[in-house]
């Protein structure tokens, strides 16, 4: 007799990412500088620091299994209710929630092919199929095709990110509400704002627009600063936002994180101050790029996505390139994406490093074809 479901028997032994520390393990090298992971290299406020030291005298505690100071310092800030926001491990583990609560082998999601992939690996993993939708030739996802495919399809979930990532583009606000306005009934649109913090405010529709069909994922990962507590939220109308409590892992969110992210969420002076930084930083990342003959892609997030023109091989060979004079970036692994790079905003000395392993790896590996 079988050990596992034959849907666990039926999927790829993977991780959906390769960290750098596995690259670090591989080559025996560290990494002089991490531009590869959209983290803030900026770090957290100081004051989550403190709360989340102060925090780590009280870990032999559970947290609080319903997050109810942060719940409501949240549903303060945006000004919406408390039973309109669920708190999880990281956007990538409220996304696993969702689609256990909504799908099952034989359902069916859509997303735009070469988007954010745990969404795919959290589909895949309860048993539904991934319908993609390609990105326009102007590399933003393609929101009447979204429309359309669900129009067709009627699938459970529509996943779009705005900003996204990869590419770094944005939507304005009145073509997502379009989006949202003509999915089917039955079509959840799973909105990924990871990116929110950076975006223009015009890009971004009202956080008080709530529909039964609508969630909207937000965290203290990016703009915060705090990947590594692994905490973020959903925001929905309460029928919808509640079904988490039916699944969530109850102690899921620790203490430190829930203590960490209520001192961040407070702490709003230095996340503008944070959020200047890296806009700032990301027009010398972009002009780096265009320097060394590439084309940076408008971006509204904490990084910029280069083409290098050609093919696949080019960016991937490039990237290898760099990645080997020790600055860890990433690549989108769908064509026709896969004819860029992905660097995260740094501080001055890592874009330094940055600049100069991209000049070694473009005198190792030949110039571009023009982009
Ligand atoms: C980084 C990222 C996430 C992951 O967020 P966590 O809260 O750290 O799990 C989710 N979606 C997108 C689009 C991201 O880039």
């Amino acid at each position: 007799m079988p050990l596992f479901t034959s849907l666990a028997r039926s999927l790829p032994a993977t991780v959906p990412f390769v960290g750098p520390e596995a690259i670090e393990r591989r080559t025996g090298v560290p990494f002089k500088a991490r531009l590869g992971a959209n983290e803030n290299v900026f770090g957290p406020s100081p004051n989550a620091v403190a709360a989340m030291a102060e925090a780590a005298h009280g870990s032999w505690a559970y947290g609080d299994p319903e997050n109810f100071e942060l719940k409501q310092a949240l549903a303060g800030h945006l000004g919406i209710g408390f039973e309109n926001v669920t708190v999880g491990e990281g956007i990538d583990g409220l996304l696993g929630y969702l689609v256990r609560l909504t799908c099952g082998p034989g359902d069916v999601v859509v997303t735009s092919r070469g988007a954010y992939p745990t969404f795919n690996y959290h589909a895949i993993g309860y048993g539904a199929s991934v319908d993609f939708v390609p990105y326009r030739a102007d590399d933003h996802e393609d929101i009447d095709g979204l429309v359309e495919r669900a129009k067709a399809l009627r699938p459970k979930l529509v996943y779009l990110a705005n900003p996204d990532n990869p590419t770094g583009s944005w939507h304005e606000a009145a073509a997502v509400e379009r989006l949202i306005t003509e999915l089917p009934e039955e079509t959840i649109l799973v909105l990924d704002e990871a990116y929110c913090d950076f975006a223009p405010a015009s890009s971004l529709p009202p956080v008080t627009l709530m529909r039964p069909n609508l969630l909207r994922f937000r965290t203290f990962s990016k703009a915060y600063g705090m990947a590594g507590m692994r905490i973020a939220y959903a925001i929905g109308q309460p029928d919808t936002v509640g079904q988490f409590d039916k699944v969530r892992n109850h102690f899921g969110v620790s203490r430190v994180a829930q203590a960490g992210a209520l001192a961040a969420l407070k702490d709003q002076d230095y996340l503008r101050e944070a959020i200047a930084k890296i806009i700032s930083a990301r027009a010398r990342l972009a002009d780096i790029a265009l320097r060394a003959g590439l084309r940076p892609l408008p971006s509204a997030t904490n990084f910029v996505a280069i083409d290098c023109g050609g093919d696949g091989d080019y960016a991937s060979t490039l990237l290898e390139a760099v990645i080997r004079r020790g600055v860890f970036i990433r690549m989108p692994g769908v064509a026709p994406l896969d004819r860029m790079i992905r660097v995260t905003v740094g501080r001055d000395e890592d874009l330094a490093l940055f600049e100069t392993a991209l000049a070694g790896a473009i005198a190792e590996v030949g110039a571009p074809k023009a982009a």
